[in-house]
């Protein structure tokens, strides 16, 4: 192991973006958004966001917008809240929030939530509590959280949670890592996290933890970088990160990089990807790795962005 190849990853993150006819990019098209959201973040939470063009990007994310205010991951694709909230998450990394038109962005947000007080994804009409995460992370970027049903909201998800103490993508859903960070999150924005069993998850959450010290996300699987991100971030909301060694994790996570080219992947001297290497620096930022900026568990953003969004700093 050693020490995280900084300049690497950066130059990985940035060859991605300029690699356009490449196999992955053709398929990947319509995660785009998305990409860009891990892989901006990446480069920020590193502290060298300045080698973006923040005028380029933010004019091809404005091209992405629909008519009906919501985003798609890539220009002439389908609006989706997945990609409305990581178009929101990069102008706001970016500091371009100023070129959205607010009121038009959160209503396609708040047309998504159902009777129920459960989201829907898109307009056909897919319901996952991770829906419920983005869409409240989204309108609480936007200032405007006080338009949906917060209490359906919240006690929609709260009927998605298990006897184990876990949450599941429907109510009965199996417990698994991602929904997990999606429901805590989505409990912390709207200031729900006491009506969560903090010890009962706690306990689930860092048995996720295996001998090489990554982390998988449900019993029985293998490690891998993404959920040092959902399982650590998690852990991080309920204040019970001390019951997992942070130490092995760290060294888990170093382990998976492409130490030659930058980037991260899943497992050791697998193939690196955008997503992994976004989720493997998160989480090493939110164990403070030296050098790295701090990040929100709940927003999956750098701290002092949200600091300028909700305090004016
Ligand atoms: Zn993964």
């Amino acid at each position: 192991m050693g020490e995280l190849a900084v300049d690497n990853h950066v130059e990985y993150i940035l060859s991605v973006r300029k690699r356009k006819d490449s196999f992955e990019s053709l398929v990947m098209e319509h995660l785009t958004m998305s990409g860009a959201y891990w892989g901006l973040t990446c480069i920020d939470l590193l502290g060298k966001l300045d080698v973006v063009d923040s005028e380029e990007v933010t004019e091809w994310i404005m091209q992405c917008q629909h008519e009906s205010g919501g985003f798609a991951g890539n220009i002439g694709h389908d609006p989706h809240v997945l990609y409305t909230l990581s178009a929101v998450q990069v102008l706001a990394l970016l500091n371009k929030l100023n070129v959205l038109d607010i009121d038009k962005v959160s209503n396609y947000v708040v047309g998504l939530q159902n009777e129920d007080g459960s989201f829907s994804g898109d307009m056909w009409g897919e319901i996952d509590t991770r829906f419920s995460y983005v869409a409240i992370c989204c309108l609480s970027l936007l200032h405007r959280l006080d338009k949906i049903n917060v209490e359906k909201a919240v006690n929609y998800i709260l009927s998605c949670k298990n006897v184990d103490g876990g949450f599941g993508c429907s109510p009965g859903g199996e417990s698994h890592a991602g929904q997990i960070f999606c429901s805590l999150a989505a409990l912390a924005i709207t200031g729900s996290l006491h009506l969560v069993d903090k010890d009962l998850l706690g306990w689930w959450l860092c048995e996720r933890q295996v001998k090489s010290g990554g982390l998988n996300g449900r019993p029985e699987k293998l490690p891998d970088v993404c959920y040092s991100w959902w399982v650590l971030s998690s852990l991080t909301m309920i204040d019970r990160v001390h019951w997992i060694n942070k130490e092995k994790l760290v060294k888990f996570i170093l382990n998976c990089q492409d130490k030659e080219n930058g980037g991260i992947s899943d497992r050791p001297d697998d193939a690196v990807d955008v997503f992994h290497t976004f989720f493997g620096i998160a989480g090493l930022a939110l164990l403070e790795y030296p050098g790295l900026k701090a990040v929100d568990p709940a927003y999956a953003m750098p701290v002092d962005v949200l600091n300028r969004i909700f305090f004016g700093k």
